[in-house]
């Protein structure tokens, strides 16, 4: 891809997309350094500092790089062939359907007190709502736009209580 020629729109499509690729390198950065972290802090006090870093730059690299990647091909107009052309453009949920939701689970046993024997159980009620979701991309240099549809659904009002039971 091409850095010269860039619109104002482009550049600042850019500049988000890096943002957002920085912030999954920091992640991954976090991860994977906490996991050697973890592993090594016991058996090697000194060289964990060097692992750690080295791990957490090379994660950091690395995630940022493949995110990059995925996020300016997506961004790659399919029409004119701009980069950072393309970003979303509009947002809309439509609510289609609520279903209440019920759920039992055992989780122990009482084994003393009033309610020994009885089997203790938490029941967690919820309302299963959904949303179909459509999205809109548009580019900032031909106009071309397009929809991706895709469904959401969301535990809304949720309650969990125990009770004990023979
Ligand atoms: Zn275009």
């Amino acid at each position: 891809m091409s850095e010269e020629n860039l619109s104002q729109e482009q550049a600042a499509i850019k500049n988000h997309l890096n943002f957002l690729s920085i912030g999954a390198g920091a992640i991954a950065a976090l991860i994977i350094g906490g996991l050697v972290w973890l592993s090594y802090s016991d058996e090697y006090p000194f060289w964990v500092y060097i692992f750690t870093a080295l791990a957490g730059v090379g994660s950091f690299m690395g995630a940022k790089f493949v995110v990059m990647a995925w996020l300016s091909a997506d961004a790659q107009c399919k029409q004119c062939g701009e980069t950072f052309a393309v970003s979303l453009a509009d947002t809309e949920e439509t609510f289609l359907s609520a279903t209440p939701r019920k759920r039992e689970q055992e989780t122990g046993r009482s084994i003393s007190g009033p309610n020994e024997g009885k089997r203790l159980i938490t029941v967690t009620t919820w309302t299963e709502e959904r949303y179909e979701v459509v999205k809109t991309f548009s580019c900032c240099c031909c106009g071309h736009s397009y929809q991706e549809r895709s469904f959401k659904t969301v535990e809304a009002n949720k309650n969990s209580d125990q009770i004990y039971r023979h």
